[in-house]
């Protein structure tokens, strides 16, 4: 079975949450679903086995913790959660406040976590794209740190380029490479 159906089968639409005409994918089934989460996994770890120089797998909170660590665990390179902001305790760097489907925020990755001292590539993993700002957000900090973003992954593409949804098309208008395994 395709990786592609299994997501949309194991994705569901919640109406309603967290606000009345918002439709919410809800990840959780396919995060129970062993075989599905296998294949997911898999299909990223795939396609990000032979990046030249590859240093990390960044995620933003939270849902993006679901993925992103076991990407970097078969990669062998170290994950970068990167943090709403004022969650972090010690030294930060901060991105850009950006908009998001929740409003506006900024957010924080933990200073001096790189061996490299911050040289490197850099995959950014997440579950749902919708408006791109937590993409935008962690590519910004990424980039201050002097990383190259290789691509940004989402498991699943909801930017449809309708409403405030416009992830995929804001994202490739900034430059950066967009990959989903289901649209
Ligand atoms: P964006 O920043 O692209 O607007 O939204 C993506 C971020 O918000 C992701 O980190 C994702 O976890 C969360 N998000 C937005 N909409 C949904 C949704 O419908 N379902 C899930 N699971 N997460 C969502």
């Amino acid at each position: 079975e395709e990786v592609e159906k299994v997501i949309k089968k194991l994705v569901r639409p919640v109406k309603g949450f967290p606000n009345p005409d918002f439709v919410f994918g809800d990840i959780t089934p396919l995060l129970a679903d062993a075989r599905a989460f296998g294949m997911v996994i898999d299909a990223l770890v795939a396609r990000y086995s032979r990046v030249d120089g590859l240093t990390a797998i960044a995620s933003p909170e939270a849902r993006g913790f679901f993925f992103g660590p076991a990407v970097a665990k078969a990669l062998g390179v170290g994950f970068l959660p990167i943090r709403k902001m004022n969650q972090l305790p010690a030294e930060t760097h901060r991105s850009e406040m950006v908009k998001m489907d929740y409003g506006e925020r900024c957010m924080e990755l933990h200073a001096g976590l790189l061996p490299s001292g911050g040289k490197g590539t850099v995959v950014i993993v997440d579950d749902i794209l919708a408006t791109g700002g937590s993409a935008i957000a962690c590519a910004g900090i990424l980039e201050q740190l002097g990383m190259t973003v290789h691509e940004v992954a989402a498991v699943f593409d909801y930017s449809d380029g309708a409403s405030v949804l416009t992830g995929r098309s804001v994202l490739k208008d900034k430059g950066y490479s967009v990959f989903a395994l289901a649209r």
